[in-house]
């Protein structure tokens, strides 16, 4: 059964119209849902009880459940693991920024789109989990709504930012990745910037082209990893679907068509794509296309093996300024990302439902 989450504005307005009340109800229902974080119908005061009890019993809410939460230790950063109704695990992170700092008080949500990830990065926890099932809208969208609700009734600050860089792989689960941004977008709807919005992708072309024809300006971020085929071959198992050359080209089409420019992550991992050579070859691959390339060193993941193994490294910080001035001095815009949750292993890479030990701090309601 689809949630209230899962219903664009029209669709609930023909809901709501089917049920005999007056179109106008689907607005207000929203405003509650998005707008105000309501838990329940129960919440919805000028909506008519027995329009609300119709609508409970129809168009629940998504049923996920906050099992656990972690904070980072300055509480800037939280981790959820959210049971989903069929038992399944997902994690969503809050990121919250000093106003001080460079990313003057943002508050950014990393989303999962997936429980598990087909693509089997190497060097990634999720994907070493294997894949589970797509979310649906709903279900991707109560990620964002449980935080909103949290920072609504602390007074801290509202949420600005969206990032599809959680659990999955958001382009293989378009339909309902799309949904849930044109609900967070809608100004009937949570009301977010487009270009606050941002969806990270493996390098799924046929994603990167959609999003490149969509009039919303949402961002786009391309894991690469490696300058060269055959090692982004052996970091992403399943990459050999999209070689690297037909990535670039899309993403210089993105370009074209959007004016937008394209952020390249790349998990930095010491001895494997850590060398000056391969910032020259990656410089190389990038030249001409209006990009910023996203340095991350990689994180440790809770898989002990792994850590250890030839993917785990993440290079001394010296070796990782050197990687980044090959590309800065070939004009190529590069930062290195500021970890941010690695104590309570929310970094990226790190979410894996099951694994490692989870204390729980904090067990909180519904959703
Ligand atoms: N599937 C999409 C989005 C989710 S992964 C993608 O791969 O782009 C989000 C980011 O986390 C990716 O850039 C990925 O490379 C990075 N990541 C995964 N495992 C990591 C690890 N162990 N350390 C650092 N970054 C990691
Ligand atoms: Fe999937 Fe992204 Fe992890 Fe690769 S890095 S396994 S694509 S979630």
């Amino acid at each position: 059964m689809p949630s209230l989450y899962d219903l664009t504005l029209t669709e609930l307005e023909e809901r709501v119209e089917a049920l005999g009340a007056p179109r106008y109800r689907a607005r207000q229902v929203r405003a509650w849902a998005f707008r105000r974080f309501a838990r329940s119908y129960d919440d919805m005061s000028n909506v008519p009880a027995p329009l609300r009890r119709r609508l409970a019993a129809e168009l629940p809410f998504p049923e996920t459940r906050v099992v656990a939460e972690l904070r980072s230790d300055d509480g800037l950063t939280r981790k959820r693991l959210i049971r989903l109704a069929d038992g399944r695990l997902i994690e969503a992170v809050l990121m919250l920024y000093d106003p001080r700092s460079d990313s003057r008080g943002r508050a950014t949500v990393c989303v999962s789109s997936q429980a598990g990830c087909a693509m089997g990065c190497v060097f990634c926890a999720t994907g070493q989990g294997g894949f589970e099932r797509n979310l649906t809208a709903g279900e991707i969208l109560a990620q964002v709504t449980g935080f909103a609700r949290e920072q609504a009734d602390a007074g801290g600050q509202p949420l600005t930012n969206v990032v599809f860089m959680g659990m999955g792989e958001p382009m293989a689960n378009w339909p309902a990745v799309w949904r849930a941004v044109e609900t967070l977008n809608a100004a009937d709807g949570v009301g977010m910037a487009a270009r606050h919005i941002t969806i990270s992708t493996v390098g799924l072309i046929p994603g990167i082209r959609r999003l490149a024809d969509e009039p919303l300006q949402v961002g786009l971020a391309v894991s690469l990893h490696a300058p060269d085929e055959a090692l982004r071959e052996r970091l992403i198992p399943t990459a050999h679907r999209y070689p690297l050359p037909a990535i670039i080209a899309a993403c210089r089409e993105y370009v074209a068509r959007t004016g937008r420019r394209v952020t390249f992550e790349y998990c930095l991992m010491e001895g494997v794509n850590d060398a000056p050579e391969q910032a020259r070859a990656l410089a190389a691959l990038l030249d001409g296309v209006l990009c910023h390339v996203n340095i991350i060193p990689v994180n440790p993941t809770a898989d002990a093996r792994m850590s250890d193994g030839p993917y785990g490294r993440r290079p001394s910080r010296a070796r990782t300024l050197a990687f980044q001035r090959e590309l800065t001095a070939r004009g190529v815009a590069c930062t290195v990302r500021v970890e941010k949750g690695v104590e309570i292993s929310a970094a990226c890479g790190q979410l894996r439902g099951e694994a490692a030990p989870l204390p729980v701090v904090q067990t909180l309601p519904s959703r």
